[in-house]
């Protein structure tokens, strides 16, 4: 079976920067699994899996528009310190979960001050070439309530409860 829209596909992967350093990987993490045609995936990655098969690999190379997108400053905010009370420790470049109205996000610690703190919630590879190998572990084909949902679920279950 081929990728194509609606394909359910599970990947090896490693993600990597221009200097070869892993920044992720299915080694670390399990395999990425993803509901092609989606833009789930970085557009780039996305582009070139479709109508290949199981067991092909890919090694590319991607600008920062066809990965993670460009480095935004719009991105980076102040917050007062107070609201960093309960983190121990906090220093600059440490990664944090920040709640928001759309739910849980990463974000950087970009500068500490004695009152503020600037967070940036860009991903930390936007604005960055990334290379990126891949192998398909498997396909099939999504079911109808995968592909109205517009989400893969594993073990037959939808672990999203708000719809
Ligand atoms: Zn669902």
């Amino acid at each position: 079976m081929k990728i194509t829209n609606n394909s359910v596909v599970e990947l090896d992967y490693k993600l990597m920067d221009l200097n070869d350093k892993i920044w992720e990987s299915s080694d670390e993490g399990g395999p990425w699994v993803y509901l092609h045609g989606y833009g789930e995936l970085m557009p780039g990655l996305e582009e070139e899996l479709q109508g290949k098969g199981i067991g092909q690999k890919l090694k590319i190379e991607m600008s920062p528009e066809q990965a993670y997108g460009p480095y935004e400053e719009d991105l980076c905010t102040q917050v007062p310190m107070e609201a960093f009370a309960q983190v121990e420790n906090l220093t600059e470049g440490m990664r944090l979960a920040a709640e928001g109205q759309d739910g849980v996000h990463a974000v950087t610690v970009k500068k500490v001050t004695d009152d503020f703190v600037t967070i940036d919630a860009n991903h930390p590879l936007a604005g960055q070439s990334v290379k990126v190998e891949v192998k398909v572990l498997s396909v099939r084909q999504a079911t109808e309530e995968e592909i109205s949902h517009g989400h893969v679920h594993q073990h037959d279950s939808c672990k999203n409860h708000h719809h």
